[in-house]
């Protein structure tokens, strides 16, 4: 199967160009040319099916064309080493916990599948040149693409972040890791970081000397993975027969893990509509609103991995729709909630149900309490884990939330950067000394 740019310009690209590439050389995001329909029989018998059946079946209409069906089957099945259940929160509230992976995020999935997609095109490739991913990060995309690639065999993870400016928790999570993995300390800000990788991917001299791929959220690898767990979510609701009218709800920042859902409800999958939760970069719920899209500067929040005042993913979104904003409010609704809500959110819900929300999680929470009518069954994505908040969670709820062994062992971990200035000079030679 073929990828298309959401700008139209760029020619149509391979599964492997596109995953290699990440953006298009448009800076448009690459779109599959078609989305296969999943048939009856198969959500006549969804809930008989593990995870990684279901995930496979998904993976197959989307790269069966690309890759064998064994080493598509080995890839989804060595991604998918988790859980992801879905966990009654009340009555016709429930929780789908995407934080049972090693970072205990949702980008678990994606990076864990796009590490493996490439290692299976490197291999394909003769020579065999070790492939060096560069990445930027405020946090939390740095520990999951860090964990997904750890170990793979031809693959070297540079993973850029400012000095000073990641929390504790998350710093560990990819600078203790070693292997193929190097933690750079930038004397800087996150834009700084990202300036550096961008400089990287356009300097001619580096690209010859070296082989560089970004692994980048909106890279088809890392996005399309995504609606694996939506059609185990609605497998899991049908084994408790609340499969009918079911909404599901999306805390979104870059809107990534949304697009995902709906193009697995393009794929037949019996979702009745989408709700995108956003904190106060609420651009999306603007364009909802107005029918107007205005990119802003992000603002600050406590839920800030959805701190994105430009949302890449809308472009996937709006070409999916035809630029249509009837039907893309016919299917989607919105809310936006102040750091205040979203604390306030956090007591009631442990209060009345005591289910521990993280602020990312909470957003979805609320706007379904907010929004779901008589007779629909909500499903929120619990995005991360509260302990991955710790700090936060403990102060907002008075409490002392338990940190799981696998975070505890990467915080015992000891702590292996390189200090870099933010000079694109130093990264160079850097890099042209690996
Ligand atoms: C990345 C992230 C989000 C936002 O997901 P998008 O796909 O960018 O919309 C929400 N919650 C958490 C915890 C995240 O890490």
């Amino acid at each position: 199967m073929k990828y298309y740019s959401t700008n139209q310009v760029a020619p149509h690209a391979t599964l492997e160009e596109a995953v290699v590439r990440g953006l298009a050389p448009d800076k448009g995001l690459y779109m599959p040319e078609i989305i296969k329909q999943l048939p009856k029989d198969f959500f006549d018998h969804i809930e008989t099916l593990s995870f990684q059946e279901i995930a496979y079946r998904v993976a197959d209409a989307f790269f069966g064309d690309d890759v064998e069906p064994d080493a598509l089957k080995q890839i989804v099945y060595d991604t998918l080493a988790f859980d992801a259940p879905v966990v009654k929160v009340e009555d016709n509230i429930y929780s789908l916990e995407l934080f049972h992976g090693p970072t205990l995020a949702f980008k678990d999935v994606g990076a864990r599948f796009m590490a493996r997609l490439l290692q299976h095109f490197i291999k394909k490739e003769a020579g065999g040149q070790t492939v060096n991913v560069l990445v930027a990060t405020s946090g939390d995309t740095g520990s999951a693409v860090a964990n997904g690639f750890l170990g793979v065999d031809g693959i070297h993870v540079y993973v850029l972040y400012p000095k000073g400016k990641v929390s504790k928790i998350q710093e560990c999570q990819f600078t203790t890791l070693g292997q193929n993995i190097t933690a750079i300390e930038i004397d800087g800000v996150f834009d700084d970081c990202q300036a550096l990788v961008k400089s990287a991917f356009m300097d001619e001299e580096l690209n010859r000397h070296i082989k560089l791929t970004s692994a980048n959220s909106i890279n088809v690898a890392r996005f399309l993975p995504q609606a694996f767990y939506y059609f185990y979510a609605y497998a899991q609701l049908k084994k408790l027969g609340r499969q009918h009218e079911v909404v599901i709800c999306v805390p979104s920042g870059n809107f990534g893990n949304i697009t995902a859902g709906i193009f697995g409800n393009e794929m037949g999958l019996p979702v009745k509509r989408f709700i995108a939760a956003n904190n106060a970069n609420d651009i999306f719920y603007q364009y909802l609103k107005s029918g107007k899209y205005e990119p802003k500067p992000s603002k600050q929040t406590i839920a800030n991995a959805m701190d994105v005042g430009n949302p890449s993913n809308f472009a996937r979104i709006y070409d999916l729709f035809g630029g249509s904003h009837e039907r893309i409010t016919s299917r989607i609704s919105g809310a936006t909630y102040t750091d205040a809500q979203i604390m306030e959110t956090m007591r009631q819900c442990h209060k009345d149900t005591g289910y521990t929300l993280d602020p990312h999680g909470a957003c979805g929470y609320r706007a379904l309490k907010e929004l779901l009518q008589p007779g629909e069954t909500g499903v929120f994505l619990e995005t991360a884990h509260p302990a991955k908040f710790k700090e936060k969670v403990d102060a907002i709820l008075n409490g002392n939330i338990q940190i799981p062994e696998r975070l505890a062992n990467f915080m015992r971990g000891r702590k292996q950067s390189i200090e870099m200035s933010k000079d694109f000079n130093d990264f160079k030679d850097f890099l042209m000394k690996v």
